[in-house]
């Protein structure tokens, strides 16, 4: 695979302006965790051999999925197994090999590898990378996957067909299959820092603020160290923790906030470079970025595929719309319109942030949100109808008119989404610079006067495809989206109604927020409805910022408003509410997932649309977890991962979302407190958390190989995020990389952008 070189920042502080870089970006291996895994001792090895595999990418069938998701489907899958008789493989913590894939074309290349054991171990196949054409040394920690009765080791790959950079077959040849017993541990699960490592930001830290590392070993004392003199700048003692997550050993340096380059230095152990600036998170940036281009559909990716999907429609009134175009969500190739306009807002939001500060990145970030918003205006169908969504696996051959075109994109004319298009357009069309402006303004325009018609003639959406990520949408989700949306339809046009409009729809929104408890915990939040009978949660997709974003956006917009107060008012009493949670972080500072309340599922139509796929003894493992949360009261609990049942489990959208609300609140209250919760979700992702990864592909170090089964390894690669077992309020981070919490998405990687434009 041919990548273009990374042109490297230069890792000084002060210089806020980067260099323009060509995309894709190369990848980094040398840092993933599972490479550096390879520096470890060996102590016994047991060679079990290797194999060959040859797989025609196409069966010369069509691939069918169910009847409500007909495309979420691939042609075939072809297997290797190496049969292992039930052994006991409990000694071995370890798994390696070499692979030499080869394809003709540029083709992403990669493997399944799944260990059936009797009983399983429920974690499913770990997805190999691999590059194209040359030997892969592949490592895995197997010690969390149950091995004590392996029947065999599966190796397979599904036929998901020929995009336009693949040739006839794919072939693997694999040699030196061994098991490993090493002197190395890296847990995977719990709150206690890894051993021997420092958990802290690798991106770096903003100047002012908390900047806080953790040591997973014993050590008095540390020091911050200039890499570009050499000399001590900062020295301190280290401080012993306890409080309910554990014991914890903590170097806090926020006192120190010059502006440079250091180490941090604990003994003989030292931390790679790190930032301590406003551009701390520059880098990130280009990265993220980078990953949100790879993911585009619809155009030629160099390396990674041919201009895709344009063989895909909608069909309304007998019209053929090709569904090609934005980005593909995730590791599969599926895509929802309403996402991809979630991200190319984020993007926008970001390129107003860069633009006078970055003009190199600014240009990227205009031209990516652009690609999005172009796609966006080419799923209207009039009349307020949008083609929606598809679940996609498999490519096509991207020619309209030959027998694998797909006509199934889903439509629909929800007044949720309209608002929320013309609300994203609205911003766009002010503030992106972009030709696309006029467009933009008119669409704006025409899709809350849609939205606005439907919502007064049909009332709340029914959201009829439960596959859209707007299925869990509350009915104060709903108000505060309308708001939000009519605000940012004021300052387009100026015109009063949409000024009234805001108002108007916020009055519902304050009408759901819990008050009138002591206990600061207990109030602030918003329930589903003013019933106030379920608090708000989101577990996958979070659009958890709408809230504080809708509200903040009245106070802005309308600083005479008659309801000025009661904005005002509930701000501050969210506020309050999020600084409570904050109070039980523990050290790693990890944004609880908040309140949760006793019997949640006597709502039983909002317990369906919020855990997709619940399994029929949901309640009862509802009541399992929730009391593994922290108890408020007799009703109450709180808890730092949300209550999971499916394979909708990670919290990285979630933590980055209500990160946004607290930076959005933080910067218009002026409150240090509220911009630092933002803050520390930053640092958590890229390092500060038990397991010392970094969350980003190619930022800092250790970041892990994750589950891209369509478009490859790409760096700046963002996942749906560490998730928690059934058992315990705690983080689970499986070297598995499977589906859904290591699975890549543009969803986290807009997030991360859209929360990073608040500093
Ligand atoms: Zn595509």
């Amino acid at each position: 695979m041919k990548r273009n070189t990374l042109i490297a920042l230069a890792l000084t502080a002060g210089t806020i302006a980067t260099q323009a870089q060509t995309f894709p970006l190369s990848l980094d291996r040398s840092k993933q965790a599972e490479v550096m895994m390879a520096k470890d001792q060996v102590l016994v090895s047991h060679d079990i051999g290797g194999f060959k595999m040859v797989v025609p990418i196409e069966t010369g069938k069509r691939a069918r999925g169910s009847d409500g998701d007909p495309d979420y489907a691939i042609f075939g899958t072809v297997s290797h197994d190496i049969d292992l008789g039930g052994k006991d493989l409990s000694q071995y913590d370890r798994l390696a090999m070499e692979i030499l894939p080869t394809c003709e074309g540029q083709g992403v290349m990669n493997l399944n590898l799944s260990i059936d054991n009797s009983p399983a171990s429920g974690l499913g196949a770990h997805l190999i990378n691999l590059d194209n054409n040359r030997w892969n040394t592949i490592y895995l920690d197997i010690s969390g996957i149950r091995r004590d009765h392996v029947d065999r080791l599966r190796f397979y790959t599904d036929q998901k067909g020929r995009n336009l950079f693949l040739g006839e077959n794919l072939t693997y040849v694999a040699k030196g299959i061994r098991l490993l017993k090493t002197s190395a541990h890296y847990p995977e699960k719990g709150w206690a820092t890894a051993p021997e490592a420092i958990a802290y930001s690798m991106s770096g830290y903003l100047p002012h603020g908390r900047k806080t590392a953790l040591m997973g070993f014993d050590a008095p004392s540390f020091r911050i160290v200039d890499t570009t003199t050499g000399e001590v700048a900062f020295a301190s003692r280290t401080r012993a923790v306890s409080d309910a997550l554990g014991t914890f050993r903590v170097a806090d340096f926020s006192s120190f906030k010059k502006p440079g380059t250091y180490r941090l230095e604990c003994g003989t152990r030292r931390t790679e470079p790190f930032l301590i600036g406003d551009n701390a998170f520059k880098s990130s940036l280009w990265k993220v970025l980078n990953f949100i281009y790879c993911q585009r559909c619809g155009v030629e990716v160099e390396g990674i595929h041919g201009r895709c999907h344009n063989d895909v429609y909608s069909v309304r009134n007998g019209r053929k719309v090709s569904y090609g175009g934005g980005w593909h969500d995730a590791g599969d190739l599926s895509q929802q319109t309403l996402q991809t306009a979630d991200v190319a807002f984020a993007l926008a939001e970001a390129y107003a942030h860069e633009r006078k500060a970055d003009t190199a990145l600014a240009k990227k970030l205009k031209a990516e949100a652009e690609h999005g918003f172009r796609f966006v205006l080419q799923q209207r169908l009039g009349g307020g109808w949008h083609a929606s969504s598809i679940g996609l696996l498999h490519w096509t051959d991207g020619k309209p008119g030959t027998s694998d075109d797909i006509t199934t994109v889903r439509t629909q004319d929800c007044a949720f989404d309209n608002f929320l298009y013309a609300g994203y357009e609205a911003f766009a069309a002010k503030r992106l610079d972009s030709d696309l402006a006029e467009k933009l303004r008119n669409a704006a325009i025409e899709d809350y006067a849609y939205a606005r018609q439907r919502f007064v003639s049909h009332g709340y959406d029914k959201f009829p495809h439960m596959m859209e990520h707007t299925y869990n949408t509350s009915r104060s989700l709903f108000h505060a989206v309308m708001s939000w949306s009519a605000s940012q339809m004021f300052r387009l046009t100026g015109d009063k109604k949409y000024a009234d409009d805001a108002a108007a729809y916020a009055r519902y929104l304050l009408r759901c927020q819990a008050t009138g408890s002591k206990n600061p915990l207990l109030n602030g939040y918003f329930y589903r409805d003013t019933t106030k009978a379920v608090p708000v949660h989101f577990i996958h997709q979070s659009r958890d910022q709408m809230f504080a974003m809708a509200l903040v956006e009245l106070c802005k917009t309308q600083p005479r408003g008659a309801d000025f107060q009661s904005w005002r008012g509930s701000l501050s009493l969210y506020a309050e509410h999020l600084k409570a949670l904050m109070a039980h972080a523990g050290p790693y500072n990890m944004l609880p997932s908040g309140i949760w309340q006793a019997h949640e599922y006597d709502d039983g139509d909002g317990f369906a649309r919020l855990h997709l796929f619940a399994p029929s003894n949901a309640r009862e493992l509802y009541d399992e977890q929730i009391v593994l949360g922290e108890r408020i009261d007799d009703s109450h609990y709180l808890r730092r991962f949300p209550i999971w049942f499916s394979i909708f489990n990670g919290n990285e959208a979630i933590l980055l979302s209500t990160a946004k609300a607290a930076a959005a609140m933080g910067n218009y209250l002026h409150d240090k407190q509220l911009s630092q919760i933002g803050m520390d979700q930053l640092y958590w992702t890229v390092g500060h958390n038990p397991f010392a990864q970094s969350l980003i592909y190619g930022e800092g170090h250790g970041y892990p190989s994750m589950d891209s089964f369509s478009s490859g390894e790409i760096t700046g690669e963002m996942p749906v995020g560490i998730r928690a077992q059934a058992d315990a309020d705690a983080p689970y981070w499986p070297h598995t990389n499977n589906a859904c919490y290591k699975e890549v998405w543009v969803t986290t990687a807009g997030k991360w952008l859209s929360l990073l434009a608040e500093y």
